[in-house]
């Protein structure tokens, strides 16, 4: 579904990208992990054309990106095609941001009815639906201020979902959390991968990247220092990175 080959990314002189591979196919869930300022959000940024790129090609379902200009000047030539990307690609950040003055109903519906101009009643069925799968159903009519973080970040995982999209994106979706909310997200997470839907998850949280991945990619300074099963980066992690990330994060 994502393929991401060879991508460069600096900021003005600052290379934080330095040639990066990636491919999520249909049903992977394909974590980042690495230190802090390591690129994974970048990445993921890039993923969905939220942030240009230098270099390297982005597909997505085969597709690749269309770009025009080169270097600090090339941009996605498309704006179909970035809007097509981007509500395929739906992204839950750290930071729920669900709008204050909405109610949680009015935040999961307002991106199908306005971006995809789907009929609200058909749409407030399914967001309803969403809101049931992440166990919110009663919130409805809450204003997001009203929930309790986990219940907020929930609340952001059902609005992803009711883009109906080819992949999610999670950033760090449980670092903003204490350890009790954390884990009613993480169970979600966990329920949508064993669903098999593609996702690529940027998480500090190793038990998390072990537990819903079938790949785990560590990065190191923009660079891709090891990937592979879980089975293996947590449990033979080959090179000396590798070893020190894991026995400072756990
Ligand atoms: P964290 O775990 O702290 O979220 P990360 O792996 O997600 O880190 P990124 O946010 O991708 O890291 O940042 C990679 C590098 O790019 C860092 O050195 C960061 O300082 C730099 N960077 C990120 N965004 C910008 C920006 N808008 N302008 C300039 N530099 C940036
Ligand atoms: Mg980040």
């Amino acid at each position: 579904v994502i393929e991401i080959r060879d991508l460069h990314k600096a900021y003005g002189a600052l290379e934080v990208i330095k040639g990066v591979d990636i491919v999520a196919r249909r049903g992977d869930v394909v974590s980042l992990i690495g230190s802090s300022g390591s690129g994974k959000s970048t990445i993921l940024r890039c993923a969905n054309l939220l942030e240009d790129s230098q270099q390297g090609d982005i597909l997505f379902k085969g597709e690749p990106v269309k770009w025009r200009g080169t270097g600090h000047g090339r941009h996605p030539a498309d704006p179909a095609q970035v809007l097509r990307i981007r509500t395929n690609l739906s992204m839950v950040f750290q930071q729920f941001n669900l709008w204050a003055h909405m109610t949680i109903l009015q935040n999961v519906m307002e991106a199908p009815v306005t971006v995809l101009g789907r009929p609200r009643a058909e749409v407030e069925k399914a967001a309803r639906a969403y809101l049931d799968k992440v166990g919110i159903a009663d919130k409805a009519d809450a204003f997001p201020a009203q929930l309790s973080g986990g219940q907020q970040q929930r609340a952001a995982i059902a609005r992803a979902l009711a883009m109906e999209p080819e992949a999610l994106l999670f950033d760090e979706p449980t670092s903003a959390l204490d350890p009790e909310l954390e884990q009613e997200v993480v169970k979600v997470i966990k329920a949508l991968a064993e669903e098999g839907r593609t996702m690529l998850v940027v998480t500090h949280d190793m038990r998390m990247a072990a537990d819903i991945s079938n790949h785990v990619v560590f990065l190191h300074e923009g660079r891709i220092e090891e990937q592979g099963p879980p089975d293996s980066i947590f449990g033979s992690p080959q090179t000396e990175r590798l070893k020190g990330f894991l026995s400072a994060t756990l």
